[in-house]
């Protein structure tokens, strides 16, 4: 082992490779202790060191900005992190094809602006943006508030180029929207939670940049009403919609008044507030054109009642409670999950483990909220433990509930090690075998961060 670490270190050089007391200052061993830390500044250099730790069956851990929810990034004592922190540069920005070229470690906020000050926008967007790395963002097939319009990173990537088990340099940087020539390769490493290779750069698309955004919030008095409200607006809005958000009466009261970070923009007596949001060509034409869209729904009988930001600082207020998180922290302990479900069973789905809930723990909370547009909700159960134990039962009461209704265990943030054992609710057999497969051919050795999404046994 210890020649293993000597080479690394020779061929990483001091910045490059960190082990002992060096890695106490970083923030990757925060929580937790690797072996060793690996900060490669070249895709060449990568792949050596991933030659050398192939040759000795070292397991390696990869990692961005480490904001990931389900425990992907984690390593313990006897696996490499490799950190692509030193690999941050934008390399192109195409403006007549619309693509940005950049390094896996380069922070999502930092696209986003430079995308921006040519004019031009990176549709991706979600809560850890300053810290998340494209990386990070393509292994786990990151989602946020804009999919309902833009679809989920694995839409936003033309090309990548990654790092193989064996050290083996794949590079697939497509440029071009269309390209049918065999089987579309990147796909494998978009959602694959570094378990297939390490990806170090990538083609971004990127779209003409939004040069008007309306915003409302709503409120709803029933759920088939949302669900109509969700096909209406999209219409009506003639394709602009880009957010359609949805938080549950427990979520909207809870936030507005727990803390006084909020002024109600709505009564909190309503049982669904939806933002919905617009983004298009022109402020002044979508402004008219938002307004009557919403003067619509709200004379169909869809819409309670409704406020319509008059400026940013409105927006932001009315997203502030949507992404007021901090005020979830006050329920611990909870247990927190991000499902998928059909629109069509999510209303008896909520009500099922939301009595389930209540019947086992009588005091128990259940806040609702997400992006419904997408079908994706986050489920927060606050049952006044955090044993292992009560989380194992709403484990079983919020999973389990999702079978029989075609629903998914994880819509945006992966399975890594939380739910690897849940997986067979979404999986069958066959897809499962299958995904066992495809690792065993591309990692035989099993070093690419095991013992994430399945255990090959
Ligand atoms: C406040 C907050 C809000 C969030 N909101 C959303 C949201 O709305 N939507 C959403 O989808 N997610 C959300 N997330 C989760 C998280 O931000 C995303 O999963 C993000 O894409 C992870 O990026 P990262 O760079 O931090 O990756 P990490 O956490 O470091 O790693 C995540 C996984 O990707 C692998 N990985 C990282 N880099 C590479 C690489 N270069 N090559 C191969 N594998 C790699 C890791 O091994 C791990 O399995 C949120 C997280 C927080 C803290």
């Amino acid at each position: 082992m210890s020649g293993l670490l000597n080479q690394l270190a020779v061929l990483l050089g001091k910045q490059g490779f960190l082990q002992g007391d060096a890695l106490k200052d970083h923030p990757a061993c925060v929580m937790q202790t690797p072996l060793a830390l690996m900060r490669p500044v070249s895709t060449e250099e990568l792949s050596e060191a991933v030659k050398l730790c192939h040759a000795a069956g070292q397991p390696v851990v990869p990692q961005g900005g480490r904001t990931g929810l389900v425990g992907g990034q984690q390593a313990t004592g006897t696996e490499i992190v490799i950190s692509l922190e030193r690999m941050s540069q934008i390399e192109e920005l195409d403006q007549s094809g619309r693509t940005m070229t950049v390094q896996a470690g380069c922070p999502l906020q930092t696209v986003q602006d430079t995308a921006t000050e040519r004019e031009l926008m990176f549709p991706l967007d979600l809560g850890a943006r300053g810290t998340a790395t494209i990386g990070g963002n393509i292994s786990t097939n990151a989602g946020g508030n804009r999919v309902v319009r833009f679809g989920m990173m694995r839409e936003m990537v033309l090309g990548l180029e990654a790092v193989l088990a064996d050290g083996t340099i794949l590079t697939s940087m497509n440029k071009v929207i269309k390209n049918n020539t065999g089987y579309d390769l990147k796909q494998l490493f978009v959602g694959s939670e570094g378990t297939l290779g390490i990806v170090t750069r990538a083609v971004l698309r990127l779209r003409p940049m939004a040069r008007s955004r309306n915003t409302a919030l709503v409120a709803v008095s029933d759920f088939e009403k949302v669900i109509e409200l969700l096909r209406n607006a999209d219409s009506t809005l003639g394709g602009s919609m880009s957010s359609f958000e949805v938080m549950w009466n427990s979520f909207y009261s809870h936030v507005t008044n727990s803390s006084d970070r909020h002024r109600k923009p709505l009564p909190d007596n309503y049982p669904y507030y939806v933002i919905i949001e617009a983004m298009g060509a022109s402020q002044e034409v979508d402004d008219v054109r938002f307004e009557a869209a919403m003067g619509e729904l709200f004379e169909s009988g869809l819409v309670e009642n409704a406020v319509l930001a008059k400026s940013g600082s409105e927006r932001e207020a009315i997203w502030a409670i949507r992404d007021d998180i901090e005020s979830l922290m006050g329920l611990h302990p909870m247990f927190v999950f991000d499902v998928s479900v059909p629109l069509a069973h999510m209303q008896s789905y909520v009500s099922d483990i939301e009595a389930q809930l209540n019947k086992q723990w009588p005091e128990s909370r259940c806040i609702i909220f997400g992006h419904l547009g997408d079908g994706n909700i986050h489920v927060v159960a606050a049952v006044s433990s955090g044993s292992d134990e009560a989380r194992a039962a709403v484990e079983h009461i919020v999973y389990g509930a999702l079978r029989g209704r075609d629903g998914v265990i994880s819509a945006e943030h992966g399975i890594g090690l939380e739910k690897k054992s849940h997986l067979d609710v979404s999986r069958n057999p066959e897809e499962i075998a299958l995904m066992k497969t495809l690792k065993k051919a591309l990692d035989p050795k099993g070093i690419l961060n095991p013992g994430k999404i399945i255990d090959l046994g």
